[in-house]
């Protein structure tokens, strides 16, 4: 397994809209295995291709009880909703506090290259949103509310 270099914010990558998977290949394999590598590495527990400069719809997540792997997911159904502070490997000493739904039906393709659903609550279902948001360019810093954007160019001063 390889440690794969974190794409840092501002990095152009991170804005773009990642292309779809078309196959599960040796290559998607790989890249699943050493993200997980690499998102273990630094702490994380969720990480997205494009974090580590692969424009494609791939996202994992491991809570410790196991790691989610996931091509082209799609979140299907919401519900509910929950407030958290979020963080991003992409995004070193910055947290946002972010409302989403509470739990969440996600379906993609597993690393096996089958089809799959599934349901997820709580902090789980808000990594994977997180990691969603990742693969259409969309980053913590955008639901930060203006007052919070101020604080962060007081702080860089
Ligand atoms: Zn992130």
């Amino acid at each position: 397994m390889e440690l794969l270099d974190i794409k840092k914010y501002p990095a152009k990558i991170l804005r773009k809209r990642c292309s779809p998977v078309e196959e599960i290949t040796e290559k998607e394999k790989r890249l699943f295995e050493d993200m997980l590598f690499t998102m273990r590495h630094f702490g994380g527990i969720g990480l997205a291709a494009p974090q580590v400069g692969v424009s494609k719809r791939l996202i994992i997540a491991d809570m410790g009880e196991g790691a989610i792997k996931l091509a082209n997911p799609e979140i299907v159904e919401i519900k509910g909703t929950d407030k958290m502070e979020e963080g991003c490997l992409s995004i070193p000493d910055i947290k946002v506090e972010i409302e989403r739904p509470y739990e969440i039906i996600i379906r993609g393709v597993d690393a096996k290259g089958d089809s799959i659903e599934l349901k997820a609550e709580a902090l789980i279902a808000r990594v994977l949103q997180h990691e969603v948001d990742h693969l259409d360019g969309k980053l913590i810093v955008d639901y930060a509310g203006l007052l919070e954007r101020f604080k962060w160019k007081l702080r860089k001063k």
